[in-house]
């Protein structure tokens, strides 16, 4: 039986975390966006590790309300100080810039460059992330403490951008199982340097995509790589009848760093997805929330908008917004830590367990227990105590009933799915079960 879940766990912890930090750490540097080179060379070293279509919309393309807007790329950017010397610089951390700010060389007096400086007052020492994707605009982002530093003078700056047709890219990974019905894992890629929101769930996205490749599955699987809102939209703009194959899907953001698992519903409440990832957190050993579904967030907004409410939630440790080092530079590689990109990634690979093994059963011998000893049912196969095996052959075999799916089992009889499903399987040999002819 395939266990993507327990092979996971089987590897070696510090090495998968430390490769995944790696891969984290070469696209750190990279000055992504919602378009432009940065989100293409980051889906190039994406494409190093898994088959990726990268696909490119041109600008003023139409999709549902939005328009794609035009491409935005960056060589250089710099404030210098009445003496000439560059003060902030863009070649020190692409966060300097306010992204997507026009093209500009100008020399203008303080009062009048603070108009377009922002800081973070209540943490002087960090460099606020703005953007500004659908108002021209042009800015720079440096330290409060930088800031109140710079003295009276004329300052020039030089903002070497260019903001022209072009196009958005994205990228596709679609991995075929036995059914087209699809599981949908969507992370955003237009964050520049920021690991937590961003580099973690490209991460764990593409070691979960290379953990899959050649796999036997039952579902297939669509990893999208995409610049946030706009991407979303767009993607589901060109693909609106592949949209009805998705049976399950995952948004993966803010996933590598110390904070306790949180998983946002998607907006049915009760899909599979929704009570997979509650069941899989409770068992998972580490602290963990579920949350109701809000129409604000990242991608799963528009994955659960009402004219698609796909089955999508939203996994994240410490949820997008409430930590004081998100769209900081502090928001950096060491906020993100290799064992907790690792065991995100774990538990990603349990929950996707669960989906490919859930299914509903039929006890053949409904009238009474059936007799397990003359069986030899009353045995352990080894994984867990004899008594935890039998009480899951007994819940297994009283709750199916057609009705009940494993998962339906494994959460009244408080039991991890797996355990569940081994049950289920020795059942299934013995001839006490049989498949429910719902189950596809
Ligand atoms: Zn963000």
């Amino acid at each position: 039986m395939i266990s993507i879940g327990r092979e996971f766990a089987s590897k070696d912890i510090s090495v998968t975390g430390r490769d995944l930090h790696e891969f984290a750490a070469g696209l750190y540097p990279i000055c992504r966006s919602i378009t432009g080179d940065g989100i293409r060379e980051t889906l190039r070293q994406i494409k190093e590790r898994i088959p990726l279509d990268i696909v490119e919309v041109p600008t003023g393309t139409k999709v549902f309300d939005w328009t794609v807007p035009k491409e935005w790329n960056i060589r250089d950017a710099y404030i210098a100080d009445p003496n000439g010397n560059r003060i902030v610089d863009f070649q020190h951390s692409n966060l300097h810039v306010v992204n997507y700010s026009a093209p500009l060389c100008a020399t203008l007096p303080l009062n009048e460059l603070k108009e377009h400086l922002h800081t973070i007052p209540e943490h002087p020492d960090w460099i606020p992330y703005r953007t500004s994707y659908y108002k021209e605009n042009w800015g720079f982002c440096l330290s409060h403490r930088q800031m109140q530093s710079l003295a009276e003078g004329d300052y020039k700056v030089c903002i070497e951008s260019s903001l022209i047709d072009g196009h958005l890219s994205y990228g596709e990974c679609y991995l075929a199982g036995r059914s087209d019905h699809e599981v949908l894992i969507s992370v955003h890629a237009c964050h520049p340097s920021l690991a937590n929101d961003n580099l973690s769930g490209l991460t764990v996205a593409t070691a979960l995509a290379e953990f899959l490749v050649g796999r036997d599955l039952r579902y297939s699987y669509r990893f999208l790589f995409l610049p946030g809102t706009i991407g979303a939209i767009t993607w589901l703009a060109r693909n609106r009848e592949k949209t009805e194959r998705v049976r399950h899907g995952l948004v993966l953001t803010c996933i590598g760093d110390g904070g306790g698992f949180h998983y946002k519903k998607s907006r049915r409440g009760n899909a599979e997805i929704d009570r997979a990832a509650a069941h899989v957190m409770r068992h998972c050993g580490e602290p963990s929330e579920t949350l109701d579904f809000s129409p604000y967030g990242y991608d799963e907004r528009q994955y659960c908008s009402p004219g698609f409410n796909l089955p999508v939630g939203c996994l994240m440790r410490s949820v997008w917004g409430t930590f004081s080092e998100y769209h900081t530079s502090a928001d950096n590689l060491d906020f993100i830590r290799p064992e907790q990109l690792a065991r995100s990634t774990q538990l990603c690979a349990s929950i996707l367990d669960v989906l490919e093994g859930n299914r509903s059963y039929v006890n053949q011998n409904p009238c009474c227990e059936p007799q397990l000893g003359k069986r030899n049912l009353y045995r352990s196969t080894g994984g867990e105590s004899i008594d935890i095996e039998i009480n899951a052959r007994l819940w297994v075999l009283n709750f199916s009933d057609g009705e009940h799916d494993l998962l339906d089992i494994a959460e009244r009889s408080g039991l991890p799915f797996m355990v569940i499903q081994d049950a289920a399987q020795l059942l299934l040999e013995s001839g006490l079960l049989a498949e429910a002819l719902t189950t596809r």
